[in-house]
């Protein structure tokens, strides 16, 4: 049996590096060999508040970077989550076996409602969306980066749950992190993990940024107070610069050693940026082209719901009799 993928982006911020070595790359890769569902979460990305016409856009240019960076529509499923009604239904029916207790664990959670004056009750219940997402379509594999681990653990956890008070409903899924790139660290601050909604101009490389913003913000990046790089000693900006360069260079960790034992930042950092700007190049050309197209986007979009939502509403249907909700016979 082909197994099913699904994974999902916010449309929030700008997508960056880490987005795409965390989880896209990743996404490109397997994707032939699974049934790929890969969606534009914007319910979940209302969790905090967005600027409605931004949000708008911002699902666009999403749709758009997922087919730039290789994502095959006419294989792959790029689904925009509100277009299928099933994903917030199940999160009700999911909301009701899942303990507060399990919720308030989240370190995501701790983390975004720490930065809000108020915290509205969509953050709290984000994971039992994205446990949503990924039952609904009893998806076996689940791509992701580092920081999604948990939640994907809570929604086995909450599988298991359903299944044991209702009978065996959910396929348990599994994640799939990259070998190299599953956790890239903020340029600015390598403590810190890169996200679309933190502040600062040093803090990301946007997969659309400009070749001169990509190398300022590398230059600029932090490092630690050796002067050149030493496998042992080296700190968590260095070790995030070479990360990156892993990442998209493929390289190997002793084609790396000997890269770059004994080379100084400065020189490190103007190689990283090398390979930051030509692997984004051909992405930010393909893109340009695409986002020109939008029927074309939108057809896929329209196909993606269609495609998915009779899976979509299955699920929801036999989790409905399970529960003894009413249900027309
Ligand atoms: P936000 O700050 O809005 O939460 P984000 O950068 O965390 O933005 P998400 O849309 O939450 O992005 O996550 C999209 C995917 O990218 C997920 O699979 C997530 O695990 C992955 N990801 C996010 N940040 C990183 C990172 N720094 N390194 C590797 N993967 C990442
Ligand atoms: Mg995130």
């Amino acid at each position: 049996m082909i197994p099913r993928v699904l994974s999902g982006v916010q449309p929030t911020g700008n997508l960056h590096i880490g987005n795409y070595l965390g989880a896209l790359a990743n996404w490109v890769k397997i994707q032939h060999d699974c049934e790929s569902i890969f969606c534009i979460v914007d319910l979940h990305a209302i969790t905090v508040y967005q600027k409605p016409d931004e949000l708008r856009a911002k699902i666009r240019e999403l749709a758009a970077l997922f087919l730039a960076v290789g994502i095959d529509p006419t294989h792959s499923r790029i689904v925009v989550q509100s277009t299928v009604p099933a994903h917030a239904e199940l999160a009700w029916l999911l909301t009701c076996v899942t303990p507060m207790g399990w919720l308030e664990r989240m370190t995501q959670f701790k983390a975004k409602s720490a930065a809000q004056e108020s915290i509205g009750d969509g953050l709290f219940q984000y994971p039992v969306l994205m446990a949503a997402d990924i039952l609904l379509y009893q998806a076996a594999i689940v791509p992701v980066g580092e920081d999604q681990m948990q939640h994907l653990e809570l929604t086995r956890d909450i599988a298991q749950r359903f299944n044991s008070l209702y009978g065996e409903t959910f396929v348990m899924p599994a994640t799939r992190l990259p070998a190299v790139g599953a956790r890239i660290m903020g340029l600015d601050d390598p403590t810190a993990k890169m996200s679309k909604s933190a502040e600062g101009a040093g803090h990301a490389i946007a997969l659309l940024d400009p070749p001169d913003r990509i190398k300022k913000t590398i230059m600029r990046a932090t490092t630690d107070s050796n002067p050149a790089v030493d496998f042992n000693t080296m700190g968590p900006g260095v070790a995030n610069l070479l990360n990156i360069h892993q990442a998209f260079a493929g390289s190997s960790n002793e084609q790396m050693r000997a890269e770059f034992t004994g080379m100084r930042y400065g020189d490190l950092k103007k190689r990283v940026t090398e390979t930051v700007i030509t692997s984004l190049e051909p992405i930010q050309a393909r893109y340009k082209e695409i986002i020109a197209d939008p029927q074309r986007l939108d057809s896929i979009i329209t196909s993606g719901a269609e495609a998915v939502s009779p899976i979509a509403n299955s699920t929801v249907q036999t989790v409905k009799e399970r529960m003894g909700i009413y249900t027309r016979s």
